[in-house]
């Protein structure tokens, strides 16, 4: 689960991180205010408005209907009239960012922020390193630009190193981090404390990944978070109800959200072909397959070990719904899960939503026989698969002619 910038602040305030004031403003009046109350309490004279969706590239992105000359997600601007007047020019609007992909997301609300006086832009994260089962921290002096581009062009200017979560951050960790930004004298005490400060936030709020892009050295040498952004494990989101409640699901897919709500492991991608598929190591395999036969899958979905009809069906509408699907695939090995019950469903599910492309079918294992019995029974236009490669080959085939 993601949350928004400016919840992702707020978060890292309360462990003491340093992060600049600011107010989340849903109309052109409330980031007026919000700008006013910044300029009286702590006498700005610069206000950042900051579009807050569940994407970066803000600040390079383009707002559609606005020309190309128009200015970013993220605006730098002097009085609280202007603040007013590009916050109505932004809310509303679809802002378009290399995360977004190319429609865009609506910006519904804003962040308005003090002005920040920058020297230098760097760039630290933490996340989770599954293969070392350790906090990894990657950190660069190349701040303010997209990492996967410095990863790219200069590879050695991104530096590295795990914590492990048994013992924590020690002060070789610091150390490291210093070397790592360049960081010197008092500039190196404060990163010091600060990777203290986002471990602990990182770990007591169970989050997988924690990007500070840019954090900056300030005119007067103080670390500051200028950008944060934060997802969490959704598997420990029961230990947080306080974190459930950041959830925006105007910024989730809908498929997504549907599927999570039947315990479906679902993930939307952008190819044509559909997939059901049971275990999540068979789901890859499938995709890999779809896309070796020349055709892309149009997600990834794991109904699970013990799906039931009622789930079946439910993952087979929400594959349905995507207009982007022009044929499903479903890929089942039965172990725990029966064939029958998955053609039950695929039944049921056909009966309700209608069947408007190709449907190839390979099942294996457990009561194979009865299911594939009751699919051709059903008088219902599937396709019979023997293997997973025969399966991708009817299935490219259908869709491509
Ligand atoms: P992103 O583009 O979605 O990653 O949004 P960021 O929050 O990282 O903002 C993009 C860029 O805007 C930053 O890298 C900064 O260069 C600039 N920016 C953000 N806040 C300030 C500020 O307070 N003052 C100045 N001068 N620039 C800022
Ligand atoms: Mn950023």
């Amino acid at each position: 689960m993601n949350i928004h910038e400016h919840q992702a602040k707020a978060v890292l305030k309360e462990f003491g991180v340093a992060v600049p004031r600011g107010f989340p403003a849903y109309s052109p009046q409330e980031a007026k205010k919000a700008a006013e109350t910044l300029a009286k309490e702590a006498g700005s004279k610069v206000f950042v408005v900051k579009s807050q969706i569940h994407a970066g590239g803000r600040g390079k992105g383009r707002f559609e209907g606005l020309g190309p000359d128009a200015k970013g997600g993220v605006r730098v601007v002097k009085t609280p009239d202007d603040v007013k007047s590009n916050a109505d020019e932004m809310l509303g609007r679809v802002l378009v960012t290399i995360q977004t992909g190319p429609a865009g997301k609506q910006v519904n609300r804003l962040y308005i922020e003090e002005g920040a006086d920058i020297a230098k832009e760097l760039y630290l994260s933490l996340l989770v390193d599954r293969v070392s089962s350790k906090v990894s921290v990657v950190a660069s002096t190349e701040g303010g630009m997209s990492i996967e581009d410095v990863a790219h062009d200069t590879p050695e200017k991104i530096h590295s190193f795990t914590i492990d979560p048994a013992t924590g951050v020690w002060p070789t960790h610091a150390r490291a981090l210093a070397q790592a930004l360049n960081l010197k004298g008092d500039l190196a005490k404060q990163g010091a404390k600060l990777l203290s400060q986002l471990y602990a936030a990182f770990t007591a709020k169970d989050m997988d990944m924690l990007e500070i892009n840019p954090l900056i050295v300030t005119g007067d040498d103080k670390l500051l978070v200028l950008d944060a952004k934060c997802s969490f494990d959704s598997n420990a989101l029961f230990r947080h109800p306080d974190m459930v409640e950041l959830r925006d699901v105007t910024e989730e897919d809908e498929k997504e959200i549907e599927a999570s709500k039947y315990d479906l492991s679902y993930i939307a991608l952008d190819g044509e072909i559909g997939c059901m598929v049971n275990g999540a190591g068979l789901a890859m395999a499938t995709l890999d397959i779809i896309k070796l036969y020349g055709s892309e899958p149009a997600n990834f979905l794991d109904v699970g070990g013990g799906a039931t009809t009622e789930k079946v069906t439910a993952a087979f509408k929400i594959i349905t719904s995507d207009p982007k699907v022009k044929g499903i695939l479903v890929n089942i090995f039965g172990g725990i899960m029966k064939c029958d019950i998955i053609a039950q469903g695929v039944i049921v599910a056909v009966k309700e939503v209608g069947l408007k492309v190709p449907l190839v079918v390979r099942l294996e294992g457990t009561n194979v026989e009865l299911g594939k019995k009751i699919l051709n029974e059903s008088g219902l236009n599937v396709i019979a698969a023997d293997d997973l490669a025969d399966a991708a080959a009817k299935i490219v085939k259908a869709v491509k002619g």
